[in-house]
């Protein structure tokens, strides 16, 4: 099968031509060069991925490093792997080595050395990620798929390459889910059994891989399909005995989408999937995700914020009592809270914190305050958090407003 016409019709007219110079290069070095993975499965199902790999049968890095000179690009190269990346201005392309691989422990990182096209497809994932298209200058577009990755796709199949590749790196059962869940796939009947026989391998697995394919989950348009799928095949329990993946979790993830910015969703979505936890399960899920410290102080900060609701789900609290029952906690930690809760009341109270009231700030400075001949100290320091309490609930607006008020606090201090 040939996609020279799909590689024309559904890549922008930079990444075509950066294609096509590739492919010139690539023979003047006689060296032959593919797209791989990713981008091929996307051109065969019709959906846009500008996020271009491909493999060389030869020197990846001197191939860079040929079109890195004849255009814009920015040249990172790493000699030890033989990979490189081209940075344009609107995309980047990764090129590497042809590599073959082996494991040397289930879960270890594979070691590895140069090999063929057909080495590099039988080390990845999936048979829908194992195909490649040839960008020589005989066989433009033509498709190499072994592992018969086109048949699967159309029959929407998930299909590892053979019986060991769980087993040799279990995080391809968080991969799976995640095809599974965005193209509506399912697994293979014979790779669902396997999933299911080598689940406990994702005990080999590091805390940042583990992490690092949650986060990859979390990326995802709709992260809770595979949260919830992840819960029915014991895959959650797994990682972290108190995971679960239910429908209170799509409700949330649900609601975080429609209040947040993507780039921000993936803390907010591990802050909602703690939000059941006890202490005790918390510390145990952060040392065996090693969570970095930022994000464990939210994931925390969030639990013990959660005990507190009751306190600010009161009709009559002034906004300086909402400011000074949430201004020790994380950001992320209100948000979560805020999405979390079911009382309108508390969303309300700690959403007017998140978007007004912890950037509420005094118009007057101390310099100001010691012209109106208040002295530095705890004296200023009490004067100013009258001033920015006043300021909170409204009772000064203006500068003016806040003068007068420092004036009378300041003869209420001589006496
Ligand atoms: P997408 O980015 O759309 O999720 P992708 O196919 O580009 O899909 P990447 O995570 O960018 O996925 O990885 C690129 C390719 O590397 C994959 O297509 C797959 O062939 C291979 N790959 C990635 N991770 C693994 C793994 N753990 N085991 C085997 N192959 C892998
Ligand atoms: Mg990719």
């Amino acid at each position: 099968m040939n996609l020279a016409r799909q590689i024309e019709q559904y890549l922008p007219w930079q990444l075509l031509e950066l294609v096509q110079d590739i492919s010139k290069q690539a023979a003047k070095l006689g060296q032959r060069v593919y797209l791989v993975g990713g981008v091929v499965r996307d051109l065969l199902l019709g959906y846009p991925n500008f996020d271009l790999d491909m493999v060389v049968e030869g020197d990846a890095v001197k191939l860079a490093q040929q079109v890195a000179e004849t255009s814009q690009a920015k040249l990172l190269a790493h000699h030890r792997f033989g990979t490189a990346k081209l940075r344009y201005e609107n995309f980047t392309l990764d090129l590497a080595t042809a590599r073959k691989e082996t494991y040397a422990r289930p879960g270890a990182l594979p070691a590895v050395t140069p090999g063929t096209l057909k080495d590099d497809l039988v080390r990845r994932d999936f048979s829908i990620n194992a195909m490649a298209i040839s960008l020589g200058a005989n066989d433009y577009g033509e498709l190499v798929d072994p592992y018969q990755g086109k048949n699967d796709l159309e029959h929407r199949l998930i299909r590892i390459l053979h019986p060991g590749s769980f087993s040799d790196d279990a995080t391809r059962i968080l991969r799976g889910v995640r095809y599974e869940q965005r193209f509506g796939f399912e697994f293979e009947a014979h790779t669902a059994w396997l999933l299911k026989r080598d689940i406990h391998m994702l005990d080999t697995i590091s805390g940042d891989r583990i992490r690092h394919e949650l986060e990859l989950i979390f990326k995802e348009k709709q992260p809770e399909l595979a949260i919830k799928r992840l819960a029915e095949l014991g895959v959650l329990t797994r990682i972290s005995s108190s995971l679960k993946g239910d429908g209170w979790i799509a409700e949330k993830f649900d609601k975080a989408r429609r209040l947040k910015k993507p780039s921000q969703l993936p803390s907010l979505y591990f802050c909602l999937l703690i939000y059941s936890f006890n202490e005790r399960e918390l510390e145990q899920f952060l040392a065996r995700l090693n969570i970095p410290v930022k994000l464990s102080r939210a994931m925390r900060d969030t639990l013990c914020l959660k005990t507190e609701l009751p306190l600010l789900d009161k009709a009559s609290l002034k906004p300086s009592e909402i400011y000074y029952q949430l201004r020790g906690y994380e950001p992320l930690a209100i948000q979560s809270n805020a999405i979390a809760s079911d009382s309108s009341r508390v969303h309300r109270h700690l959403q007017l914190f998140l978007t007004k009231l912890r950037y509420v700030r005094t118009a007057l400075n101390g310099e100001e305050l010691k012209r109106l001949g208040i002295s530095a100290g705890p004296e200023m320091g009490k004067v100013l958090q009258i001033l920015h309490k006043a300021k909170l609930d409204g009772e000064v607006r203006t500068k003016a407003d806040e003068k007068k008020l420092a004036f009378s606090l300041s003869l209420k201090l001589e006496r």
